[in-house]
């Protein structure tokens, strides 16, 4: 088994770090292997990170989901919490959220006021209550100065009826009415996730190896990261709808299903 087989990357890491739709879930439900891998990494004594651009729930309400499902998964860094920690590093102290809960929650246990007046930037995720007035809303404040931030770029979200609108569509719109794109956007490819989880547990990039389904974020970002990385073929990568940009680069590994990866 050569250096960079999938197998010989886990053995090799201390901290696993998984994206979770596509790769541990679809629509909630674990995919094949993905209990018994998680379990198996748990017993070898290593570390397990969900690293989720996901910021529609809590983290939280996403562990007991995990769990309930018999997911052994108690870390998660999901792109609301970079985004909220991003916002205390940078002052951003008053915010209007186009966003669902689990982000404003979020938000606010961080100390972050959520409101539409006078905010110091405006944060933009996935929102399935998105109406005419939030997109308005956060037009009117950017144009007057708020700091456009994103929480990730995922333009869609796979669901059981196919893709649908993702975090980057809405940024999409008000980058048009705005007439401006976001300072920062900060889920993968960003290294934002990636460094907080190697802060967190005290490692170097090359103890550690992230699995994804979606090159351009999952696998982008650990590479800028420095992370080895690799594809599992299910989720956006295996979707028909989804041009499979991870074969454009032929160094990343491959393995078909968790089930591969199983001793
Ligand atoms: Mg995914």
């Amino acid at each position: 088994m050569n250096d960079d087989h999938p197998r010989q990357l886990i053995e090799n890491a201390e901290l696993i770090l998984f994206d979770s739709d596509g790769v541990l879930v679809e629509e909630g439900d674990p995919l094949p292997g993905a209990i018994d891998l998680v379990e198996q990494l748990i017993n070898q004594g290593k570390k397990v990170v969900v690293l989720s651009n996901n910021s529609t729930k809590h983290p939280n309400t996403m562990k007991e989901q995990y769990q309930r499902k018999g997911l052994k998964i108690t870390t998660i860094i999901n792109s609301g919490i970079t985004t909220a920690r991003y916002c205390r590093d940078h002052a951003i102290n008053r915010v209007f959220v186009v966003g669902e809960w689990g982000l404003i929650d979020l938000l606010q246990e961080n100390q972050i006021h959520v409101t539409d007046s006078h905010p110091d930037a405006v944060i933009v995720g996935m929102d399935r209550d998105l109406t005419y007035e939030k997109l308005a809303v956060a037009t009117r404040l950017i144009r007057s100065g708020a700091t456009f931030i994103a929480t990730n770029p995922d333009r869609s979200f796979p669901t059981s009826r196919g893709l649908e609108p993702g975090a980057g569509s809405m940024i999409a719109a008000i980058a048009a009415s705005s007439d401006i794109e976001p300072e920062v956007i900060i889920g993968k490819p960003n290294e934002f996730g990636y460094q907080l989880a190697l802060k967190q547990f005290e490692l170097d990039p090359e103890q550690c190896v992230m699995i994804g389904d979606r090159y351009e974020t999952d696998i982008l970002g650990a590479l800028k990261a420095g992370i080895p990385a690799f594809v599992v073929n299910t989720g956006i990568a295996s979707s028909r709808e989804y041009p499979g940009r991870w074969q454009d680069n032929p160094e990343v590994p491959v393995v078909q299903s968790l089930t591969d990866l199983l001793e």
